[in-house]
């Protein structure tokens, strides 16, 4: 057999065999990125929850302090009330009071709206922890299976790959782009045989003439119909494989 086709044929059992390994990590990359983007967001959606929360509390407390300011001056203008001489005095106290209590019942409404709203929110922070809990444990589980995998065929990977290089230096730039280019569309078998006189590739009849180019020339001969680079197995090499 021509070296070129040997050699080619060397990268080609090199290249299926890093395909099984790249098949064995199956989706578990993409798994792994989609993962980790849904764990960003709900990290996210947590800390928006959270900074709702205490947005929230914060204006609770500032509406307490103001309720028990208002108490206060109410309390004060109450008191008033006893020491108070004339009428128009009294009128005036008696309107403060009277001006405070409405404010401390609007107060005490918005009060009440903000304990609901706080509550739902706890109830928002509680709910994203735990789906972030359980994000962060699915992407554990994700990221430790694929790690196992890849590290089970690191080795086989490393000592294919160096083999693939040394091949691959051996073979002309021109052929290599030309087996390149074939490989991915021709699902990693860029070289096929001719069998009784066809393409082993995708079965179409090859010439008489073409056959006997593929046997003898120096050259890569395609497949003119898949592409394929095409070459001769001799009966001895058949058996001797
Ligand atoms: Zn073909």
């Amino acid at each position: 057999m021509k070296e070129a086709i040997q050699n080619l044929l060397q990268l080609q059992t090199i290249d299926r065999k890093l395909d099984t390994l790249e098949r064995a990590k199956g989706d578990l990359p993409q798994k792994v990125q989609q993962v980790k983007s849904e764990l960003e967001k709900a990290r996210e959606t947590l800390q928006n929850n959270e900074s709702s929360l205490t947005e929230l509390q914060k204006e609770l407390r500032r509406v307490e302090l103001e309720i028990s300011t208002l108490n206060t001056k109410k309390k004060k203008s109450e008191e008033q009330l006893y020491a108070v001489q004339t009428n128009k005095e009294y009128d005036a106290v008696t309107l403060e009071i009277e001006q405070a209590i409405e404010k401390i019942d609007a107060m005490e409404n918005s009060e009440i709206e903000l304990l609901d709203k706080e509550k739902d929110a706890s109830e928002q922070v509680k709910l994203a922890k735990e789906a972030l809990a359980k994000m962060e444990d699915d992407f554990q589980k994700t990221s430790v299976k694929l790690a196992k995998t890849i590290e089970a065929n690191a080795d086989k990977e490393k000592s294919l790959t160096e083999e693939r290089k040394s091949i691959a230096n051996k073979i002309k730039v021109d052929y290599l782009r030309i087996y390149e280019r074939i490989r991915k569309p021709k699902a990693g078998l860029p070289l096929v045989t001719i069998e009784r006189g066809a393409c082993g590739g995708c079965y179409t009849n090859i010439p008489p003439q073409r056959v006997m180019e593929v046997r003898e020339s120096d050259r890569l001969i395609l497949c003119e119909h898949c592409g394929r680079i095409l070459y001769w197995q001799d009966e001895e090499e058949l058996t001797i494989k």
